[in-house]
């Protein structure tokens, strides 16, 4: 029998598909006091709050509501991608990091996405065994529990295997990712068992269940997190990166990838970028994500201008001009600290935004900018990198964000991924999870810092940020949507900081992506909007994608002590917002 119908064979019975009612009307903005809870999931939010009702801290209810994500959002994220957490700890008032970012397998070379010395179509790279890094969440979120929870696996773990367990119902947008993803997912047999009908999308309204994945976590809740790194899970993983369980004659690179991979992969606990910006403290995530240090860069260059007495068009201009400048520096220069010596300390440097903010004209759009020399600010002149100007390679977006605080004000700011929505398209055979197609965020031809290379993590954009003011948390943000992660989470700070926007007026307004490119991304609607006339007298041009930019989370700390957890008012079908203890 050939290796697609064994996985076929053994995953028919993956879920059962029963016609449910839709859900009621959502929340996306919740005040209280207590502990807080926003993310993309209604299912997932409620999981962190059973979490936190427990008596379980932020760190444990974010593992909650991660692992429901898994399930209920599995094209965006899951146990078999990777992710980058900040959390602050009231006690220590402190602020650490976990990277759990997918690592490239023993075997990867910088030819890895080359062909006769040309780079691969990119949609063939992703949907291929070559696309799947080394999974990090599991090590993540047992690094998380180890050193700053209160629960363990079997605990936290609860909530989400009971989602995948008894199904939960799928929504239209559910329903689209699928429909999108059609194509991936048909060539392979254990995915289309999984999530398509007689090859075609499951609609919204059917229940949808996933016992294999709830297996996966009770396994993992049984034996922690070796189960997934040792043993027969690992094994299947290996598999299905090295025979991809194709379909339908589907051809599809295989990958290469070891047991010791799996054994071997470590999470890093990792200082923060700090940087200041008007009054707060930010802490966002260091390398291997060009998170943290490009929204930074591009704050502390429009620190320079009194944005909130201007009008708003001049201050938007100054906005997506400051984003461009800080995006040449991010394609330049950023890439993993293990292997690259980036100039991050030059790159963060007040000085060095002075520098670059010389280069904005207060009335013109630039075209492309080149790259600063933040050597000149920074000590450290170890082998300096020369700038490796490219355009932004092809990606596709997404991944989601979430974000949760517990009543003693520990504060957890996280995101995570599988990379494009679906993924590389590869369900695990028997363990009902999607591989990720990370290694597609490297740079596919070099010499350039973000080039594969063995062991590597590949440069990312997630930027779950967490804001202090007086040394207290003032509010958390973060996104997905690959680069536009960074610009989100840049424009939704202005929003709130500078224009004096509440979070959830922040988060619901058009959102404008400038990464150094001809033209700026917006979401649909907006290029006929009076904003973006205005915009477009400084010389502006639009594209605009089909889909909307991100989805959002946030938690706002009140003056008063409340806190108000903020989530899509709009987007990505409206999310979550709960609080422990509601005000009236
Ligand atoms: N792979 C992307 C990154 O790490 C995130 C995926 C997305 O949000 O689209 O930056």
């Amino acid at each position: 029998m050939s290796r697609s119908t064994t996985a076929l064979t053994c995953t028919l019975t993956l879920s059962i598909i029963l016609h449910a009612p839709l859900a009621l009307a959502k929340t996306p903005v919740a005040t209280g006091s207590g502990g807080a809870v926003a993310t993309i999931s209604e299912k997932a939010s409620q999981s962190a709050l059973a979490i936190l009702n427990k008596g379980g801290n932020a760190v444990d209810a974010a593992v909650a509501a991660a692992a429901t994500l898994g399930v209920t959002d599995p094209f965006s994220c899951g146990i078999g991608g990777g992710g980058f957490m900040v959390i602050y700890l009231a006690k220590d008032k402190r602020v650490i990091t976990i990277d759990h970012r997918e690592t490239a397998p023993s075997s990867f070379t910088p030819a890895v996405f080359l062909e006769a010395g040309k780079e691969i179509d990119f949609e063939k790279a992703v949907a291929s065994g070559a696309a799947v890094g080394v999974p990090g969440t599991v090590r993540g979120w047992h690094e998380a529990l180890e050193r700053y929870g209160t629960m363990n696996f079997k605990q936290v773990l609860a909530p989400a295997i009971d989602v995948a367990n008894k199904g939960f119902t799928v929504s239209e947008t559910f329903s689209h990712l699928t429909r999108e993803n059609e194509r991936k997912f048909q060539q392979f047999g254990s995915t289309s068992a999984l999530y398509l009908r007689n090859g075609k999308a499951v609609t919204a309204g059917t229940l949808l269940r996933n016992p294999d994945m709830a297996k996966a976590y009770r396994e993992i809740a049984a034996k922690g997190q070796r189960a997934f790194y040792e043993g027969p899970m690992a094994r299947a993983i290996v598999d299905a990166v090295n025979q991809p369980p194709v379909a339908n004659g589907a051809s599809v690179r295989p990958g290469k990838m070891t047991l010791a991979d799996l054994t071997n992969y470590e999470a890093r606990i990792r200082q923060p970028v700090v940087s200041t910006y008007r009054g707060y403290e930010l802490y966002g995530m260091p390398l291997p994500s060009s998170g943290g240090v490009t929204v930074a860069e591009a704050l502390n260059i429009l620190e320079g201008y009194d944005l909130k007495s201007m009008p708003r068009a001049n201050a938007e201009h100054l906005y997506l001009e400051a984003s461009r400048l800080a995006f040449a520096d991010r394609n330049a220069y950023l890439a993993d600290p293990e292997y690259v010596d980036a100039p991050v300390a030059g790159l963060l440097s007040k000085e060095f935004a002075a520098e670059r903010r010389k280069q904005i004209d207060l009335k013109r759009a630039a075209a492309d900018v080149s790259a600063g020399d933040p050597y000149l600010y920074q000590q450290d002149q170890s082998i300096p990198l020369r700038p490796q100007p490219r355009p932004m390679q092809r990606e596709n977006a997404h991944t989601t964000h979430f974000t949760v605080s517990d009543k003693d004000g520990n504060v957890v700011s996280y995101t995570f991924t599988i990379e494009s929505w679906g993924g590389s398209g590869i369900v695990v055979p028997g363990y009902g999870f999607l591989l990720n197609n990370e290694m597609t965020d490297f740079d596919f031809s070099g010499p350039r810092p973000n080039v594969p290379e063995a062991g590597k993590r590949p440069r990312s954009s997630m930027a779950p940020t967490i804001a202090l003011k007086n040394g207290k948390p003032a509010f958390t943000i973060g996104s997905p949507g690959g680069s536009t992660i960074i610009t989100t989470v840049l424009q939704t700070i202005v929003n709130h900081v500078d224009f004096g926007m509440p979070m959830d007026a922040a988060i619901n307004a058009p959102r404008l992506s400038e990464r150094n490119g001809a033209t700026t991304s917006v979401e649909p609607g907006f290029a006929g909007s009076a904003q973006a006339q205005a915009l477009a007298g400084f010389g502006h041009k639009w594209e605009e994608p089909a889909e909307e930019i991100g989805a959002a989370n946030a938690i706002v700390f009140n003056p008063d002590g409340t806190v108000t957890a903020v989530s899509e008012g709009k987007r990505h079908g409206v999310g979550t917002a709960l609080v422990q203890k509601r005000a009236h």
